[in-house]
């Protein structure tokens, strides 16, 4: 299979979820707005900001496609980093809107109705949910996709979230309409931590945070190349998936150009399959012991 019609698997897959995630967000919403309960309105709006985590998804595959260009000679994989820092705006906005909501409700109480429609079309979502998890974990296990492993796993997190407005609706029921804004405010909280997640992980990739720590496994590689003598100033960059390396290496100071040259392109390829991920190695040549970069 390549690499295209693998993307053209996962975009189909995605697609289907998306519509899924928003017909579940429509009908947690209209139910929300029709029996006057906040927390089936918030989770309802959760289920939307979903079907924009699969839109991240979407465009990541589309830009992932797209081959490296005259002015993006890096490629262009951090688009999707960028258009993530828009979802989690997204998010933010959502989740200040639902905590505003659900602070106002408890001191202006609204009692919510309960009715056979609310466990109907809670539980029906929640179906869908657990299937939507299932199907998803399946495919980006067999497809080794981690944006559709990563999306199933946000999937499971939010059936806890719908099972406990279920629960809630249970107790209002019972006779504590209280629990409908603090429910909304739980999960308003909820979204904006996803948010915040979103956040911390683009900045790091933005700001070019060293996606490897260890050297230790490329030291390894590389000294194990026959006639490297030592190196150092190793450097990472990009995303996991997509990891940019430097170094410096060392061999004989007599030693010919073109043996030089072929120790470089053999690190290239070593470190290449050895570490996943890395997507380009560019080596400094030096002769031993006599690096003039005054940092180490
Ligand atoms: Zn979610
Ligand atoms: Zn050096």
């Amino acid at each position: 299979m390549d690499l295209k019609e693998h993307y053209q698997k996962i975009k189909k897959i995605l697609l289907g979820i998306l519509a899924l995630n928003w017909l579940v967000a429509l009908a947690k919403i209209l139910l929300g707005v029709i029996t006057r309960s906040a927390s089936i309105t918030a989770d309802g709006f959760h289920s939307l900001s979903d079907g924009a985590s699969n839109i991240i998804g979407l465009i990541g595959i589309k830009v992932a496609s797209k081959p490296k260009d005259e002015d993006h000679p890096y490629g262009h994989r951090k688009y999707e980093t960028f258009f993530s820092l828009g979802i989690a705006l997204l998010l933010f906005i959502i989740a200040v809107n639902l905590f505003r909501e659900g602070f106002n409700r408890i001191f202006n109480p609204v009692t919510p109705t309960v009715d056979i429609r609310s466990f109907a079309v809670m539980l029906t979502t929640l179906l869908i949910n657990l299937a939507v998890m299932r199907y998803e974990l399946k495919k980006g296990k067999a497809l080794t996709s981690d944006i559709l492993i990563s999306d199933a796993m946000h999937t499971r997190a939010d059936i806890f979230i719908t099972i406990s407005v279920i629960l809630g609706l249970v107790v209002i029921k019972l006779g504590a309409p209280i629990l409908d804004p603090i429910i909304t405010i739980i999960i308003s909280l909820f979204i904006a931590w996803s948010g915040l997640k979103i956040t911390r992980q683009s900045q790091a990739v933005l700001v070019d945070t060293a996606p490897i720590v260890d050297m230790k496994k490329i030291v390894d590689v590389v000294i194990s190349v026959k006639g490297v003598k030592a190196c150092h100033k190793i450097r990472t960059r990009g995303r996991p998936d997509d990891i940019y390396l430097d170094l410096h290496v060392q061999v004989n100071p007599d030693m010919h150009m073109e043996t030089a040259h072929n120790i470089s392109y053999q690190i290239e390829n070593a470190i290449k399959k050895a570490i996943p991920g890395i997507c380009d190695v560019v080596v400094h040549m030096e002769p031993k012991d006599r690096c003039i970069h005054s940092n180490k």
